[in-house]
């Protein structure tokens, strides 16, 4: 019975192709963050890469600490360029609520969005070394 072996280096490609289904002007940064992620955990397996809501989504089989923050820096610097062609941009919307990261070249229709419906909402835990209840002086 054959037991097909990918090498590492077959992984690295397989993930490279998930870019054909992102915007060109993000096939650069989607790249780089493969390369990264690569670097540090040759077996990361890519499932999902998409535009969504004007943003760069990276899905992973598995996540590891690592690798979450590369994608999660990949994402934030995907609100600062261009998904057409790859220029300075924010992220902007339509008035009827379609999001898409564009430079002023292709901003035709979009205004600049003053949040993304997506922003990730990270839960502060304060340190009990920081905040003490009974000598809350605030
Ligand atoms: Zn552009």
């Amino acid at each position: 019975m054959m037991v097909e072996v990918m090498t590492e280096e077959g992984k690295l490609n397989e993930n490279l192709c998930w870019s054909i289904g992102l915007p060109e002007g993000w096939q650069p940064l989607y790249e780089g963050l493969i390369r990264k992620i690569f670097a540090v955990d040759a077996s990361a397996r890519v499932v999902d890469a998409k535009e969504k809501f004007g943003e760069m989504r990276v899905y992973m089989a598995e996540y590891d600490e690592a690798v979450f923050a590369l994608i999660d820096v990949a994402n934030a610097k995907s609100r600062t360029i261009c998904q057409k062609c790859g220029g300075r941009a924010v992220l902007s919307r339509t008035a009827d609520g379609f999001f898409a990261t564009v430079c002023s070249n292709h901003a035709d229709g979009f205004l600049p969005a003053t949040s993304s419906p997506l922003r990730h909402v990270r839960m502060v835990v304060p340190k009990s070394d920081l905040w003490d209840p009974d000598r809350d002086d605030w």
